[in-house]
């Protein structure tokens, strides 16, 4: 879907203000038959999504944006810094044992793995955790570097990073969560200093935040 949905209301409303406007709201709801009240709703989703425009006595008037350019104006400045959680990372020494009482203790789905020096080594999710513990083996001798994702194929992200570009990532990859790091030059090679994590969840508040519940 690339464009947002607006119900047949609002595209009567857009199509009386593209004709008429500017046009106050008393007038738009004579249009329509309605009263004043009635339209209120959908003049508040018009204006506060930065389709219609409103000056007090004026009316409303078309700003002349599409709904996709309203999207990709708010989304496409946000970046991954903003909305990034904590990261929760564990050892690549650790068991699958307390890799698996670390995800309850911190209730996320994901946890980084990270060397003795910090930086990103790999990503082990939950059916990583249940592929393991599948095996049989005694998850508290097993390391959890042995049932993660590893370095060169865990996909980050960066915090000047777009979010839409980050979500896309999450999307195309099929993966609940990205390490957001900054890249580091450890003797000539390029290490990842694991900052922050970002998450599907991250992308669900923001989506409750943009329409100001
Ligand atoms: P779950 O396994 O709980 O469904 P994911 O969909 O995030 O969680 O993980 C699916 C697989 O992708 C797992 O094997 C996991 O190790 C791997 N994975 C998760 N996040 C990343 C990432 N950022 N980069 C590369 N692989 C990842």
């Amino acid at each position: 879907m690339s464009e947002i949905e607006l119900s047949k209301r609002q595209e009567q409303i857009l199509a009386i203000v593209k004709d008429s406007g500017p046009i106050t709201g008393e007038q738009i709801a004579d249009k329509l038959n309605l009263s004043r009240a009635a339209l209120r709703p959908d003049l508040a989703i018009l204006t506060m999504s930065g389709l219609l425009g409103a000056r007090p006595r004026v009316g409303y008037y078309l700003t002349g944006k599409t709904p996709s350019d309203v999207i990709a104006g708010v989304l496409g400045n946000i970046k991954v810094a903003q909305l990034q959680s904590q990261p929760v990372a564990v050892r690549n020494t650790c068991s699958v044992y307390d890799a698996i009482v670390t995800m309850f203790v911190e209730d996320v789905g994901t946890l980084i793995v990270v060397s003795a020096d910090g930086h990103l080594e790999g990503v082990v999710s939950r059916k990583d955790m249940l592929k393991a513990a599948l095996a049989g083996t005694n998850l508290n001798n097993l390391p959890v570097n042995v049932a993660m994702t590893r370095m060169p194929n865990i996909v980050v992200t960066y915090p000047d990073e777009s979010i839409l570009v980050a979500a896309q990532k999450l999307l195309s990859h099929q993966i609940d969560s990205l390490p957001v790091v900054n890249i580091l030059e450890v003797d000539g090679t390029e290490k990842y200093q694991v900052i922050g994590r970002f998450t599907k969840t991250n992308i669900t508040r923001l989506f409750v935040q943009l329409v100001g519940k």
